[in-house]
């Protein structure tokens, strides 16, 4: 049985891990499937690429409310989706080829680990392996709902949808959050006709109530938005996927030729077997760890999906960070920093948030303030005639200091930046409204606003 320093499991960040500074240790790195892992080949990159796409067609015909008369022709999808894996694709095998050819301390297996016994590890290549440290990067799958006859039917998830080789005319999107939001924003862009089927009375439920409500009223003037329907059985009658709903109104049926399932994701620990090293998970299978990303066997960390709440690749690179450190340097490990943890949603209107919703500040009994500042307020929201998005902060009435910040609009992934900077840094509000220029008339200025209405002591 060979034995190494180290084994790395997955190449999604797990795969930043080894650089010079691990040239003298014996690394094996073991993925069962593309190299680079969700963000780059089926998550964060390929998405964002065709989102960009849509939100280039869906301005065409946005165009005529400005007085700007356009057609969209067609959406040429082939050519779409293979300018992006064309881009993507070479990356994904570039990795792999940087790790098989050029580092001559790694070992690739392309096999599907699973732990056999204490810092054993099957790797699915018909070879056993043992290590004195392993990284548990396996990252997590889409979870596939109970639904009647669902797997004969046949569906897509994020994993598949973005290579169908021709655009439905309908299609049908289970689930609610960013993953259903941005799909949907997609494929209606480029002309699909998008039924999205959700449990919940709104999308997006994780966001301050105000933001996803804003939302679900702006998703219900573009798609056929199913709220509080229970999905309960799947059939295919004449090259349309039915599916079969319970809701408020009694029984009905969401059709098209397309089924996306996008409800959400779980952990692979159940795949890896992590119970077989006495590594621990919590009830939803997330690898337990500490602040160090540590597992509760020494010399076995996490880090990522597997063991992270918050499923988000910048979450996933600094806990690759950390435990980079932490390999190099036992003697002195560092914590993660989870203080303020931003998201994106990059739909039609993009969402961004960072910290506490207002939900979230009553439920911890916090004492805040909060204030709004809507885009059509400032001078750029005018160039847009904007009349749906707006700014909501939450404060500390007695320090000024940012608890939450929560945008809906155009570019609120980028507007919020310097919101989480605030925060990460501890400026408090009118020090930031007031000790620096906002340059006019930019979109910013809702910011700003913002910053300026909060009601402090
Ligand atoms: C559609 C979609 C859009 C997203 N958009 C964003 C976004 O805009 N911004 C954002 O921050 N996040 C986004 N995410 C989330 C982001 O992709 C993940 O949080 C991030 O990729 C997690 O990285 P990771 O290294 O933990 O796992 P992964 O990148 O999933 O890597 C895990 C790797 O382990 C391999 N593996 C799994 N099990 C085994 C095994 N038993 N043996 C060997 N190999 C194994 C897998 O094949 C995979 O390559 C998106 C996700 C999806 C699905």
């Amino acid at each position: 049985m060979r034995h190494f320093d180290l084994v790395i499991i997955g190449t999604g960040s797990g795969n930043s891990l080894p650089d010079e500074r691990f040239a003298d240790w014996d690394i094996a790195i073991v993925e069962k499937g593309v190299f680079g892992g969700t963000c780059l080949n089926v998550g964060c990159i390929p998405t964002k690429m065709f989102v960009h796409t849509a939100d280039v067609a869906s301005a065409v015909p946005d165009g005529a409310r400005l007085g700007v008369d356009a057609q969209l022709t067609g959406v040429r999808w082939t050519d779409v989706r293979d300018r992006i894996f064309g881009r993507i694709d070479p990356i994904a095998e570039g990795g792999r080829r940087y790790r098989v050819e050029d580092n001559p301390n790694v070992t690739v297996y392309a096999g599907q680990a699973r732990f056999v016994g204490p810092k054993t590890l099957d790797t699915g290549t018909g070879e056993v392996i043992t290590a004195d440290r392993f990284v548990l990067a396996a990252g997590g799958r889409p979870v596939v709902p109970d639904v009647v006859d669902l797997a004969q039917v046949g569906y897509h998830t994020s994993d598949t949808i973005m290579r169908l080789d021709e655009l439905p005319r309908r299609m049908v999107i289970l689930g609610s959050g960013f993953v259903a939001a941005e799909f949907a924003h997609v494929f209606s862009s480029f002309g699909v006709e998008v039924t999205v089927v959700a449990r919940s009375d709104r999308l997006l439920r994780a966001e301050d109530t105000d933001i996803s409500t804003r939302f679900t009223e702006l998703a219900q003037q573009r798609w056929d938005v199913r709220l509080r329907r229970k999905a309960v059985r799947a059939e295919r009658v004449g090259g349309l996927t039915r599916l079969h709903l319970e809701g408020p109104d009694g029984a009905e049926v969401a059709e098209g030729e397309v089924l996306l399932v996008a409800v959400g994701r779980r952990p692979n620990s159940d795949l890896l077997d992590v119970a077989a090293t006495g590594v621990t998970t919590h009830p939803d299978g997330r690898v337990v760890v500490d602040a160090h990303q540590s597992t509760v066997v020494d010399g076995i960390w996490a880090l990522g999906d597997i063991s992270s709440p918050y499923q988000l690749k910048h979450v996933a690179n600094h806990e690759a960070r950390v435990v980079q450190h932490n390999l190099l340097h036992p003697e002195a490990p560092v914590a993660v920093d989870h203080r303020f943890v931003p998201a994106a949603v990059f739909s039609h209107p993009q969402v961004a948030s960072v910290g506490l919703t207002e939900q979230q500040a009553v439920d911890q009994g916090v004492r805040y303030v909060t204030a709004t500042q809507d885009f059509a307020g400032v001078a750029y929201g005018w160039a847009l005639e904007d009349t749906a998005s707006f700014v909501k902060l939450l404060a500390d009435p007695a320090t000024g200091h940012l608890l939450g910040a929560h945008i809906i609009g155009p570019q609120a992934s980028t507007l919020i930046q310097p919101l989480i900077q605030a925060m990460s840094f501890g400026l408090d509000a009118r020090s930031m409204a007031r000790g620096q220029y906002w340059i006019h008339p930019g979109l910013p200025e809702a910011v700003e606003n913002a910053l300026l209405n909060l009601p402090l002591d």
